[in-house]
């Protein structure tokens, strides 16, 4: 199939954006990296009035270290995720799950801001965001507001965008000492979307995990923190002791939902297999 006609428009600047958007409203579609857009264009599945294309606007493929933290643009390509120095310093997490974002041709088109914006629930974007108790900075003609990540996703493919606004840039807090990340999905061949992952940090000390933040994609609606399987992690005693504690505590906070990929009772326990095995991972890599 071929997409409905629509207009095409590619501003060079913030404000041409916004004029845009407040001329089409709800008729105007931001592209990206067009990864998800374009399919759906294409299959009909949305038919905007106008795509509103933002791959002109400056500075916004940046990604920098500040005092705040590691601020990552939205248009930043998976692919300069996956191989900036800064990323595998200050977000590890985000380095090691860009390498299962679709595939490389996927990977230097798609774009941090799409990603985030789309929130698909198996996306493993979100995830390490909410996990790094990251910050997404949305700007409109109003100016600028930044919304936790945690409070972003509100359920499949929707968020706390407003009309007007757009995703400028995703920020990472400093990471304080003593903090470890782990990541892993499990999906049926390399590249397509999880069944299930989890997006982790652990903060341990003499083999004792002080502060957990575990977060799963692709069980849910959003990316889903469990703060059972958290609590049953830390405070004392062995951790891998705990391990098993928490992953029954998970089981808890999560509904996974079952589809033509998998059933709820398969994504449940990978959830578990996946708690225990990056948590392992972590705590070995710490003694
Ligand atoms: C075969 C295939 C496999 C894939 N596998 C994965 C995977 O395993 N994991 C994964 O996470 N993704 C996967 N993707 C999706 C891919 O990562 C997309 O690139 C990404 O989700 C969207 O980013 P984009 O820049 O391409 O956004 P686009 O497709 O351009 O836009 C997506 C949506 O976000 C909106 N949007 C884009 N940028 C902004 C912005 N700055 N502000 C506000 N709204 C904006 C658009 O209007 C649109 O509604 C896959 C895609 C394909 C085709």
């Amino acid at each position: 199939m071929k997409p409905a006609p629509f207009e095409y428009h590619r501003p060079v600047s913030l404000a041409e954006t916004f004029d845009l958007l407040d001329r089409y409203g709800d008729g105007g579609r931001i592209l990206a990296g067009g990864q998800s857009l374009v399919p759906t264009l294409n299959m009909r599945l949305v038919t905007p009035r106008a795509v509103i294309d933002i791959n002109r606007l400056p500075g916004l493929d940046a990604i920098r270290i500040t005092p705040e933290g590691l601020i990552i643009g939205a248009l930043a390509r998976h692919e300069a995720l996956e191989h900036s120095a800064l990323v595998r310093e200050h977000a590890p997490l985000i380095a090691a799950a860009m390498p299962h974002v679709g595939h490389e041709a996927i990977r230097t088109r798609g774009t941090v801001g799409g990603s985030l914006a789309l929130a698909d629930p198996a996306a493993e974007l979100p995830a390490c965001a909410v996990a790094l108790d990251a910050v997404i900075g949305l700007t409109s003609r109003r100016g600028r507001r930044d919304v936790p990540a945690a409070d972003f996703f509100q359920g499949i493919y929707t968020t706390a965008l407003e009309p007007g606004e757009i995703v400028t840039d995703l920020t990472v807090p400093r990471a304080t000492g003593g903090w470890r990340s782990g990541f892993e999905e499990l999906a049926r061949r390399h590249g397509d979307f999880a069944l299930a992952g989890l997006a982790a940090r652990i903060r341990i000390e003499g083999g004792v995990i002080l502060e957990a933040r575990l977060v799963f994609f692709g069980v849910g609606t959003r990316p889903v923190r469990t703060q059972a399987g958290e609590t049953a992690l830390t405070g004392g005693g062995a951790s891998e002791d705990r391990v098993p504690g928490a992953r029954h505590a998970l089981q808890n906070d999560i509904d996974p939902p079952a589809d033509i990929h998998g059933s709820s009772a398969l994504r449940r326990h990978l959830a578990g297999v996946l708690l225990a095995r990056v948590v392992g991972t972590l705590v070995e890599a710490s003694a």
